[in-house]
């Protein structure tokens, strides 16, 4: 059984005042007893402020990015030991946003992936595809690609301490989301992928939908078979909408 993992982007948003009214409606919020996982990745200086007023609750931190070096002179990276001495347990890796706004390419995305890994961090892997690969036909090919160049760098069992995030680009930030049927097909496709590599890894690992998820749809989105959780951004920064969509997971 896959336990479902809803978790928040919240990208290049929040005041430290805001951010602290957000953590604690969601710790507030969420019940002791929910069956799914949650998660919230603030941007970097907020991160020591997620440890402090989520310690001890059930909701997990994480980044929305590393750098793919340990240490040294690479001016305004973060590092995964960073992450990790500040108690993240998941980073993003390969989001759209990286891959378009800062050239992020999959040997890069890939490298990411395995510094998360190096330091016990959970990396959430983003792959999709744009409009135009779309309506090309191209969503599996461009979605097998993403995904073999982390297989092909580190083999098929580095899945088993990872989650991956489809996260169509069009739907992301759009309001546009794909239907369930759109986003099971294309999760059921990533399965399959792994699967072809090693059945028991494929039937673990969670996949999450992630592109303009919101409390009115996430019910319909989550009760695909292979939807196993949610990567939200817009949603994620509401508190309500945030713990709608969890209780949904639930
Ligand atoms: C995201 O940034 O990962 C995302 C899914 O954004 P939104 O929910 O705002 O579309």
């Amino acid at each position: 059984m896959r336990r479902s993992l809803v978790a928040g982007n919240w990208k290049m948003n929040g005041s430290r005042t805001e951010s602290a009214a957000l953590l604690q409606g969601v710790k507030k919020g969420m019940s002791s007893a929910s069956k799914a996982e949650v998660a919230v990745c603030p941007p970097y200086v907020l991160i020591p402020l997620a440890a402090e007023k989520l310690a001890g609750s059930a909701i997990a931190w994480g980044g929305q990015n590393l750098s793919a070096h340990k240490s040294g002179a690479y001016t305004g990276e973060v590092s995964g030991p960073m992450l990790k001495d500040y108690g993240c347990t998941y980073v993003i890796v390969g989001h759209s946003e990286r891959r378009t706004l800062y050239g992020e390419n999959d040997a890069l995305v890939a490298e990411k992936y395995g510094a998360a890994q190096t330091v016990n961090l959970i990396p959430i892997l983003c792959v999709g595809e744009t409009l135009q690969e779309r309506e090309a036909n191209q969503t599996e090919t461009v979605v097998a690609r993403q995904l073999d160049a982390v297989i092909d760098k580190h083999g098929i069992g580095s899945f088993r301490n990872a989650v991956i995030a489809y996260e169509p680009v069009w739907a992301i930030g759009t309001g546009k989301t794909a239907t369930p049927q759109q986003a099971q097909d294309v999760h059921r496709f990533i399965r399959s992928r792994l699967a072809s590599h090693d059945e028991v890894v494929a039937d673990n690992i969670r996949i999450l939908y992630g592109g303009s998820m919101k409390s009115s749809n996430a019910k319909e989105l989550l009760a695909q078979p292979d939807i196993d959780g949610g990567l939200i951004g817009g949603a994620s920064l509401q508190v309500e909408e945030f713990l709608t969509i969890c209780r949904a997971a639930d």
